[in-house]
């Protein structure tokens, strides 16, 4: 299975806008761009909603079927590792192996010595094509460079190996991303290279990037910084695959890829430089469009949205706990339950929907509202229900998301 150029991981909790965002995927195909869907739910996700790999597969089918989609697509078995993949094995095709655990784990010596030895050709002046500056390669860094991933790496073709059994087809992606330092362009290249050497065929990988992706808000870091970097690890993906044979359409995976507005326009810039394609993960800020499109549909769907808030509020610590390194919630911004239940459906849309130009936007209370899915889990079929009675606007602002603030912003269109 040979993943597209370009490709799109859409998240979708509660399994009712798969149609949604495909139509806005079809948007892209008839103003030119080829976009594969992805949709991608992790196991803590259908741990937390209650639901299992199977209702995606589900949904994303009969999107499929209903909106005639004749192209590929997949399911994605998000950040899975050893101790939860069997679960998943059924209903996906698309496999994220997540390492990040086992960086700094320490690897068999010899399996080390080996490494080194695969790449002691590169001590010395490592030329990129492309990149100006050559990178000084030692010994030591090798051995650093295997000492903190050839374990993680090892870990990931165990899981490789572990989906092959079952499954013959499938895109397998290596993912590193959920950690707080930065892998540089030159580690990049030498963990494509333990990848080639543990025989993962990988066709994306994403990598941690320079810069705070937090979830459902935009981009925070230095963006010259990350042009470079990202720049950098387009040539070094290139020069890798013809280096250690990887898969020719080996790509870079974006993750927490949703709203990061102020990078779009680079990696939209550079991909085309360089004729790349790219995988962009976005996940959970399709539910805050339902919660948008509910708080627009009229008294009742605005009340079960101000419900959601005034829980998310009560239950603060709760909620973001899990997400403390993805979030950034400033308190003394996060506006009362009482001021909300004040607002019109206008209000709570515009200060839930990430246009910035709008003097409502409250990143804020976006962030809280965002982990807080589990209320509305734990809501059953009141949320379920809501979602379905007001499908046509919900489904509105899923697309509009996708389509006019994602897609058309990536792909200049
Ligand atoms: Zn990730």
């Amino acid at each position: 299975m040979k993943l597209g150029k370009y490709s799109w991981g859409i998240g979708d909790r509660f399994a009712h806008q798969a149609a949604a965002q495909l139509s806005a995927i079809m948007k892209a195909k008839e103003a030119g761009v080829s976009i594969v869907p992805v949709w991608n739910k992790s196991n803590r996700e259908h741990t937390f909603i209650h639901s299992a790999p199977s209702g995606t597969r589900a949904a994303a089918d009969a999107a499929v079927k209903k909106l005639g989609w004749k192209d590929q697509y997949f399911c994605d078995a998000d950040h899975i590792n050893m101790s939860n993949v069997d679960k998943f094995i059924a209903d996906c095709d698309f496999f994220t192996l997540d390492v990040a655990d086992y960086i700094g784990k320490p690897a068999a010596a010899d399996e080390l010595a080996a490494f080194v030895n695969a790449n002691r050709k590169y001590i010395g002046k490592l030329t990129i094509p492309g990149i100006a500056q050559p990178f000084d390669i030692t010994e030591a860094t090798l051995n650093a460079i295997g000492a903190k991933f050839l374990f993680a790496v090892k870990e990931a073709a165990a899981i490789y190996q572990h989906v092959l059994k079952t499954k013959k087809d499938f895109v397998a992606e290596v993912s590193m991303d959920e950690v707080n330092d930065a892998q540089s362009p030159v580690e990049l290249f030498f963990i494509l290279s333990a990848v080639a050497q543990y025989k993962i065929p990988a066709q994306t990988i994403a990598p941690k990037f320079t810069g705070r992706f937090n979830k459902g808000v935009d981009y925070v870091g230095d963006v010259k910084k990350f042009a470079q970097e990202f720049e950098e690890d387009l040539l070094v993906i290139d020069f890798a695959i013809k280096e250690f044979g990887l898969p020719e359409n080996l790509k870079l995976s974006v993750h927490s890829g949703s709203d990061k507005f102020a990078i779009y326009p680079i990696m939209g810039q550079l991909i085309k430089k360089y004729n790349k394609g790219i995988h962009v993960k976005t996940a959970g800020t399709t539910w805050l469009e339902e919660v948008i499109g509910l708080s627009m549909s009229g008294s009742e769907g605005l009340a079960l949205a101000k419900k959601i808030y005034e829980e998310a509020y009560a239950h603060k610590e709760e909620m973001t706990k899990p997400y403390a390194t993805v979030i950034d919630i400033k308190d003394s911004r996060l506006p009362t339950v009482a001021e909300v239940n004040t607002w019109d459906g206008k209000k709570f849309s515009e200060s839930l929907r990430h246009v910035q130009s709008n003097s409502n936007y409250n990143a804020d209370f976006r962030q809280l509202i965002h982990v807080a899915f589990k209320i509305a889990a734990n809501m059953g079929d009141t949320y379920i229900k809501a979602l379905e009675k007001n499908e046509k606007i919900v489904g509105a602002q899923v697309a509009e998301n996708l389509y006019d603030r994602h897609i058309k912003l990536l792909f200049a269109l």
